[in-house]
């Protein structure tokens, strides 16, 4: 229990509140509370669940006043579990998920605690997109001011580099605009820096046309690895912008097109992406046809479908870390392979290798994200249900990330990151000159650190 506050406390703010206020008593509390990292199990005091920009602004007067931790909980899929707090405010977004599409201004008006299967469905029906997570119930919130990596992201750059603006409340409880015209260097920190700076409550994205967009899943025994992942790295090195890709250690999922034989067991299976229809995807990927896969599906089908055949269960033990390369050399390849073996199967760990590059790398070079000129990102993600697994899983990620260091920038994609050490969050801010400006905005928008539960940027 929360000394600081009084029943006094929680009936003011529950006057002045359009959303709820709950407290460890009511019935919803519990549902409420849940993150998607079930390794993360704290109860805040309170939860403000927000119906809108106002209810966030009283939020935070509300915590920041009694000096609470806060915590802000947009899709709650951060692998840190920040969405939640032990004993403070925990500010659930869940319900501010109303997207506008614009299809006339090819834009989008998303809440802030949107999802991304939120977003395209909204966008389906008009034939627009844009760049989002590839898991329908990831967070617009988190993923974007995170950078925002997707299958889009080749051809139209990384979620925040599609955002037009932001609305935010402050630490101090004030809503302001941010953009390229209205407080321009908060709008600059916004698109990697996180939720540093206030809790987003509406996010404006560019939107693009695209009618037809097309899956491929491809299964391979394990051993088929290094061949394999040189040739996905030379399909996508020399394909165009429209394909994106995932090789993907995983468990074989019980689908029809996974041979029985490697359904719970370990295989290696290609995701590949295509902006446009089934047959280009065919012939770009053809090197990795003539490979034989031993199952398959290749399908054109709506974005918003591509998306939910990503989901995945929440409320799952989570962990990962993440490592840029500019290159795969051979040898890259043939040590990430050679680690799957060290992955628990069956379990939902997916030990990943997924294409940059593309517009990537030529949009938003100076801003808060590292390494956005590399053309590959390494990330083992444990998924996991069994307490017993939590160190052999651990171990395994670190072991992903320590084989492939000495090819790798040295920086993660803080997003699919958990909680790192200081060097390693400067360096997946774009080092230490990007840092130093990133400080200088958190001093001006939150000097006293109350948004601190995310990859902190601490002021000086
Ligand atoms: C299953 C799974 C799939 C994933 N897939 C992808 C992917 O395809 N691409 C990718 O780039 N990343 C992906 N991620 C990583 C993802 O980007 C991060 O986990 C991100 O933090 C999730 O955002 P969220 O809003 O869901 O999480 P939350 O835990 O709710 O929030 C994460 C952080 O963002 C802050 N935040 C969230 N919303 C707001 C807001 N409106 N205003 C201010 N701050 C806010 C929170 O305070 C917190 O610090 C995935 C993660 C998981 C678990």
């Amino acid at each position: 229990m929360n000394e600081r506050i009084t029943q006094d406390d929680l009936r003011k703010l529950d006057k002045s509140f359009t959303g709820n206020i709950l407290i460890s008593e009511d019935l919803s509390y519990e549902d409420s509370r849940s993150i998607f990292n079930a390794m993360i199990d704290k109860k805040p005091r309170v939860i403000a669940r927000c119906l809108g920009e106002k209810d966030v602004a009283r939020a935070v007067n509300f915590g920041r006043d009694l000096n609470l931790e806060i915590s802000v909980r947009g899709g709650g899929h951060s692998a840190a579990g920040w969405g939640q707090t032990e004993g403070g405010l925990m500010i659930d977004l869940s319900q501010m998920n109303k997207v506008e599409v614009n299809p006339d201004n090819l834009n989008a008006r998303v809440e802030g605690g949107a999802t991304w299967i939120d977003v395209a469905k909204a966008c389906q029906p008009h034939n627009l997109v844009t760049t989002g997570g590839t898991c329908p119930g990831t967070g617009v919130g988190g993923v974007t001011l995170g950078g925002g990596w997707g299958w889009l992201a080749r051809k139209f750059g990384l979620g925040c580099d599609n955002l037009l603006g932001v609305k935010l409340v402050t630490a101090s409880g004030k809503i302001i605009k941010a953009s390229d015209k209205e407080h321009p260097e908060l709008f600059w920190a916004l698109k990697g820096g996180g939720g540093n700076f206030g809790v987003a409550t509406e996010f404006t994205f560019r939107l693009h046309s695209l009618p037809v967009t097309t899956m491929g899943y491809l299964i391979f025994p394990p051993d088929a690895g290094p061949g394999v992942v040189k040739r996905f790295r030379d399909v996508i090195s020399e394909g165009p912008d429209e394909i994106c890709g995932e090789v993907v250690y995983m468990t074989g999922p019980p689908e029809d097109f996974v041979p029985p034989d490697l359904v719970n067991q370990l295989c290696l299976g290609l995701f590949i992406f295509h902006a446009g229809p089934e047959n280009e995807l065919k012939k770009i990927i053809k090197p990795l046809l003539e490979a034989g896969p031993v199952g398959q599906l290749i399908a054109e089908m709506p974005y918003s479908d591509i998306l939910e055949s990503d989901a995945v269960e929440p409320e799952i033990r989570h962990f990962s870390s993440s490592e840029h390369l500019k290159a795969l050399p051979d040898k890259a390849i043939e040590k990430f392979c050679a680690r799957a073996q060290d992955m628990p199967v069956p379990s939902n760990c997916l030990q990943a290798l997924s294409s940059w590059g593309g517009e990537i790398g030529r949009k938003g070079l100076d801003g808060p994200i590292a390494d956005r000129d590399a053309n590959w990102l390494v990330y083992p993600f444990g998924m996991w249900a069994d307490p017993e697994y939590d160190s052999r899983v651990i171990s395994w990620v670190k072991a992903v990330c320590s084989d492939l260091s000495p090819y790798a920038t040295g920086s993660p994609y803080l997003n699919l990151t958990a909680e790192e050490s200081i060097e390693r969050k400067i360096a997946g801010y774009g080092g230490k000159k990007k840092y130093q400006r990133l400080v200088k905005v958190k001093e001006k928008y939150d000097p006293d650190n109350i948004f601190r539960l995310n990859h902190n940027i601490e002021p000086l």
